[in-house]
């Protein structure tokens, strides 16, 4: 397929773009929260990639009544970031603002933690919720003031340095600290089965949903297989850092790739009950207690060096915790970030539409630019994009 003229074609229909969010194409993919006509019948989505992004939409793909067919050439939580996302879940900033889109964000994701904890219970394998309790500790009064309560009462209790050190057990340097009001730490590849699942459940009514184990190098040619058994309406493209091998799609999109890894540490020798975050952070999941994360932006792909992260990480992890000195991990993991460029509003994942002269007919969309971010804007803009999907095929 020849992808020059994408360039010039391709049309931003994107979060990602300030301006845009004052114009139109914004209100028209919002509108798509608030303006839920179900899918016509028959209505077909290909979702190529099974991380939040994908999972996420196609989740409201089918609760509009759509079929979702899935490409992802790995099994269900163990592709991409998201399966080794440590899980936090919280609407704030680094700086104790709220993050754009944050209320909405956390409200829709917390939905899909529900609906994929019901369908884990239902098969009896528990809960994804690894950890309730997300408390930032401030080692210095800039940092307590940027938290402060009265900014937002309703997202941070706060804690004396006094109740901070009883609770965790150091670090003796801290002058406070606050609990983030609700926020919590999924086990990811656990909340992904369940997510999954809860799909499955809505395989019922007319609407049903495939997983295709495969991997697609060029998305435009799933509107190739038209065949008596199926015909793709539209396509979702959310595979994460997959989506920067797809010729023609990310040119425009100022997407990068950070990678990230965690360090694993056997949870019987360094007990923890809640989660600590204050730039790097600590969370027990289990039997582990998972340590995170790095950001390197020399080497991009997904293979461990535990090494690396050690030098990295364990001290700031220790300043965090200090009974994880000398402590060794378990193990490290590692995965590719996609972020996007900053604005004034801070990074905000691309939902974008690409058009061009020879495919006019055909709905691709990219969904990609999570950042670090990807439990808080999965389910929100899924939605946002399941429905103005959906909307659009039904004109
Ligand atoms: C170490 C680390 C810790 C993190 N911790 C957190 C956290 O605590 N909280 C948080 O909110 N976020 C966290 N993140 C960020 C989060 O993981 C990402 O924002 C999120 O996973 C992005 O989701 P995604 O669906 O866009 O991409 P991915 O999760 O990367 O999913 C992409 C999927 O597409 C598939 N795929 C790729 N190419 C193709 C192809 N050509 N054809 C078919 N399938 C394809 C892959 O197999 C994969 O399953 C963390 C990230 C890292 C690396």
């Amino acid at each position: 397929m020849n992808f020059k003229y994408l360039k010039k074609a391709a049309i931003s229909v994107s979060y990602q773009n300030h301006q845009y969010l004052k114009n139109r194409h914004s209100q028209h993919l919002e509108a798509g929260a608030l303006n839920t006509v179900p899918a016509e019948k028959g209505m077909h989505v290909a979702v190529v990639g099974a991380g939040f992004a994908g999972l996420g939409t196609a989740y409201h793909l089918l609760n509009l009544g759509a079929n979702v067919t899935i490409f992802d050439p790995c099994s269900v939580g163990t592709g991409g970031a998201s399966a080794v996302a440590a899980g936090l879940l919280h609407p704030l900033s680094p700086r104790g603002k709220l993050s754009w889109k944050g209320v909405d964000g956390f409200q829709a994701t917390l939905e899909l933690v529900k609906q994929a904890d019901l369908a884990l219970e239902q098969a009896g394998l528990g809960s994804c919720i690894a950890c309730r309790s997300i408390i930032r500790p401030f080692f210095n009064q800039q940092h307590q003031d940027m938290f402060s309560h009265l900014k937002l009462p309703q997202w941070v209790i706060p804690m004396s340095a006094e109740t901070f050190f009883n609770k965790i057990g150091g670090p003796s340097s801290a002058v406070g600290a606050c609990q983030i009001r609700g926020a919590l730490a999924v086990d990811s590849p656990r909340y992904l089965q369940g997510l999954w699942m809860s799909c499955l459940q809505q395989n019922t009514s007319g609407r049903s949903v495939t997983w295709v184990h495969q991997h697609i190098p060029d998305p435009w040619q799933l509107f190739e297989m038209n065949s008596k058994t199926v015909h793709f309406d539209a396509v979702v493209v959310a595979a994460g850092a997959g989506v920067m091998n797809m010729e023609g799609l990310t040119e425009n999109l100022g997407l990068k790739l950070v990678r990230g890894q965690t360090l694993h540490y056997d949870a019987k020798q360094v007990a923890l009950s809640d989660s600590l975050l204050c730039g790097e952070y600590l969370m027990p999941k289990g039997n582990v207690l998972i340590g995170g994360a790095t950001s390197e932006y020399a080497r991009v792909d997904s293979q461990p060096d535990i090494q690396f992260a050690v030098s990295e990480l364990s001290s700031k992890l220790e300043e965090l915790l200090p009974t994880l000195k000398g402590v060794s991990p378990l193990l490290c993991q590692a995965g590719v970030r996609v972020i996007s460029r900053r604005t004034n509003i801070g990074k905000i994942p691309v939902t974008q539409q690409i058009v061009n002269h020879n495919t006019a007919e055909k709905m691709l969309w990219v969904f990609s630019g999570l950042g670090a971010r990807g439990l808080l804007y999965h389910a929100l803009l899924g939605k946002y994009l399941a429905t103005t999907i959906v909307n659009a095929l039904n004109k």
